[in-house]
């Protein structure tokens, strides 16, 4: 049985209900959560106020940035324990499991050594005055966190945060929670204090709510879907609370006809197949120079054909889906699709060691996807991979972002000043020439535009975002 932890102690939920947790390799539930309510998180908001008071913006930059360090690598020995985790609760293969977890290590190393590197400025002002900044943190900063990355959301979430000198009231996906509970109690046994890292646990429409609305949090860090992303906003701005949002992504790999394909398509199917296609920067649109369409499909369907899908534990290329509705909605895309008469090209190959009670999907590859189709227009969220041919550079900028997302793009040519116009004129977050994802990248700004969201984390800009700026003016004559 899985407890909220709050002020370092593993606490029933006062409304005396849980969840079932399921296993998505077979369907089946393995452990109980905590059914939070909004009387939880005032308990949690209490607690991180009464330590942010009490202790932690008491203590110096150097002292947090200790201790962030000291967590790094506690997780670090604990690795394989919180792997395991992942791979129960998400359906995530082990080395994806595994790399998640060495991304949490990464983000909470970054973070221990940036806590005293941030600092304001001197500003050239009038005679008589000394003009300066500080950066002070917001205080109880509010995070909801989806269930496609929980480790990884969690270090560039809470490991920002807590460097900037913040305390944290996490909220996990309901859908995977096991790691961050137990990543919280590690932090305890590191020695951060009571109420410095709080997870609550429960549904978003209850938990995730509550939280932000609670008029005790001072910031709120919501990555999850555009939709549920529009409700924290309304509900966020009745109070003039500040949100960084991390939504969806529909981004595109561009695809020219000088790219060296050899590097180009492992680049793709991983950039589609990794965590079943459950990646917010998933590139899940193939836009690719008309002359070498046919036979960039002919060899990416090669390499769909060969990908297996299984249990998590088989550690294949690809594991299941996280649950019973994501797997019903990548369904009904395919079945738009096969009644709007876009043809496949290729899928994988589901093994038969897989239940039949588990969530899998065959990575799939579609072509000919018209641009306004909702193939090429929604996340599906799932291994399905929507290519499309373009004429010349400029219908190549169109297609890209003929979208209402603009999270992440790649663009695959040699010719070093297209690289450049490209990737000017492409609207996104993130862009990479000739790579994509340029492997996690702990230290890459990242976030979106458009309706992928605003506010950047990762990477040293997340500080800024979690802190407010305070201007002093001091006029000594
Ligand atoms: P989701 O929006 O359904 O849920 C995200 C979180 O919000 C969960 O913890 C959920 O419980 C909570 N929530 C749901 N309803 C809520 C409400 N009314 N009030 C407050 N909280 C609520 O998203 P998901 O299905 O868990 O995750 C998939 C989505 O997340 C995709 O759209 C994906 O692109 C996006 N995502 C974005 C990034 C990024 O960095 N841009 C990263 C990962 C995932």
């Amino acid at each position: 049985m899985q407890l909220h932890y709050i002020a370092n102690e593993s606490v029933p939920s006062s409304s005396g209900r849980t969840l079932p947790v399921l296993d998505p390799s077979d369907g089946q539930a393995f452990d109980e959560l905590q059914r939070g309510n909004a009387a939880d998180i005032d308990a949690a908001v209490r607690a991180a106020r009464d330590c942010f008071e009490t202790v932690w913006q008491k203590q110096s930059a150097a002292e947090r940035g200790r201790l962030l360090y000291k967590l790094s690598q506690k997780i670090a020995e604990h690795t394989d324990e919180l792997a395991l985790l992942e791979q129960r609760d998400c359906g995530k293969p082990v080395k994806q499991a595994r790399a998640d977890a060495l991304a949490l290590v990464r983000y909470f190393e970054f973070y221990a050594g940036a806590s005293d590197k941030l600092h304001g400025e001197t500003i050239p002002y009038q005679d008589g005055y000394s003009v300066f900044t500080w950066r002070e943190p917001h205080g109880v900063t509010g995070h909801i966190i989806p269930w496609n990355y929980p480790m990884q959301i969690f270090g560039r979430s809470v490991g920002g945060a807590l460097a900037a000198g913040n305390v944290c009231v996490v909220k996990p996906s309901e859908d995977a929670c096991l790691s961050l509970i137990r990543v919280a109690q590690l932090a305890a046994e590191v020695g951060f204090p009571p109420g410095a890292i709080n997870i609550v646990t429960g549904f978003g429409h209850e938990v995730g709510d509550a939280l932000a609305r609670h008029p005790g949090i001072d910031h709120i860090s919501f990555t999850g879907s555009p939709k549920v992303g529009t409700l924290i906003q309304q509900v966020a701005a009745e109070r003039h609370c500040p949100v960084t949002l991390e939504l969806g992504g529909k981004s595109p790999q561009i695809i020219f006809a000088d790219a060296d394909l050899g590097a180009a398509i492992p680049v793709l199917i991983n950039a589609i197949v990794q965590n079943a296609g459950q990646t917010c920067s998933a590139g899940s649109r193939v836009l690719v120079e008309r002359e070498i369409y046919e036979l960039l499909l002919e060899r990416l369907g090669q390499a769909f054909e060969a990908l297996r899908v299984g249990p998590a534990a088989m550690d294949l290329d690809v594991g299941p889906l996280i649950r019973q509705t994501q797997q019903q909605r990548v369904w009904d895309f395919l079945s738009d699709a096969q009644h709007a008469g876009i043809p496949m090209v290729a899928q994988g190959v589901v093994v038969d060691e897989a239940p039949q009670t588990g969530f899998y999907q065959a990575p799939t590859l579609l072509r000919d996807v018209p641009v306004t189709h909702r193939l090429a227009q929604e996340e599906v969220f799932g291994p399905v991979l929507a290519a499309m041919s373009f004429r010349d550079e400029d219908e190549a900028v169109a297609q890209a972002n003929a979208t209402q997302f603009g999270l992440v793009a790649g663009i695959w040519t040699k010719d070093g000043a297209r690289q450049f116009r490209m990737a000017r004129q492409v609207k996104s977050g993130q862009v990479f020439v000739n790579n994509y994802g340029a492997g996690g990248g702990v230290e890459l700004p990242f976030g979106g535009v458009k309706s992928s969201g605003y506010g950047r984390e990762k990477g040293f800009e997340a500080l800024y975002g979690f802190t407010t700026l305070k201007t002093v003016a001091v006029r000594h004559g």
